[in-house]
């Protein structure tokens, strides 16, 4: 399998680049965002509990999100590989996907962590705000997901800068030119 964490702030690009790697790849996405969306739109009970963090800017507890990826992985175990968009989150789902993964005798291969400054994010966030209409993107809200980002995120970085897996992309520049530095590095994996 190829096991991709497309990784970075909200609003560094990961939901489009993932896009432009399940075409070319023909990994299985998972995006807990859009999971999580997903359950709030079915109005399940996981729905309303991931909505009253979500709504705020927080994060979703870890065991809930660990959870979902669990049984996930457990479903499509037969994919050729995975790309795991906006999880892990935590020092806590970091090591939760390692072991998940390593039940199927399977690894991370790269974590591509998608750098942008945070202006540009901000900028990003808003625009989206006005188009896609996602209630999360509105200014108070984003500024709450950016402190998350830093304070319980962001440590993920030296967690796979220890492993050897993580992988800094220019996050700014057209979306190809940015797929193109992404190709480049899972070039180098040779699978
Ligand atoms: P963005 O990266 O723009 O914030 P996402 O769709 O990845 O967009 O996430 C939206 C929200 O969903 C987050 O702010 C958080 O509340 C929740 N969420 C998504 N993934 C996770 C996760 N792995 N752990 C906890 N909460 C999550």
């Amino acid at each position: 399998m190829l096991n991709i964490v497309i990784f970075g702030a909200p609003g560094s690009g990961k939901g489009t680049q993932s896009a432009k790697l399940v075409e070319k790849y023909g990994l299985k996405h998972l995006s807990t965002g859009d999971i999580l969306r997903e359950e709030i739109k079915a109005d399940t009970e996981l729905g309303k509990l991931a909505d009253s963090y979500m709504s705020k800017g927080h994060l979703v507890p870890d065991e809930l999100v660990i959870d979902v990826l669990d049984n996930l992985i457990g479903k499509y175990s037969d994919a050729k590989g995975f790309i795991f968009d906006g999880f892990p989150r935590t020092l806590a789902q970091g090591e939760a996907l390692g072991k998940m993964l390593e039940k199927h005798g399977e690894d991370i291969d790269a974590v591509l962590s998608l750098e942008v400054e945070e202006e540009e994010l901000i900028d990003r966030l808003l625009k989206r705000g006005q188009i896609s209409g996602r209630t999360d993107d509105n200014r108070e809200t984003i500024e709450s997901r950016l402190k998350v980002y830093h304070a319980q995120t962001e440590p993920l970085k030296e967690f796979y800068r220890t492993k050897g897996s993580l992988k800094n992309i220019e996050g700014v520049g057209s979306i190809d030119d940015i797929f193109g530095s992404i190709e480049r590095e899972i070039d180098q994996i040779g699978k």
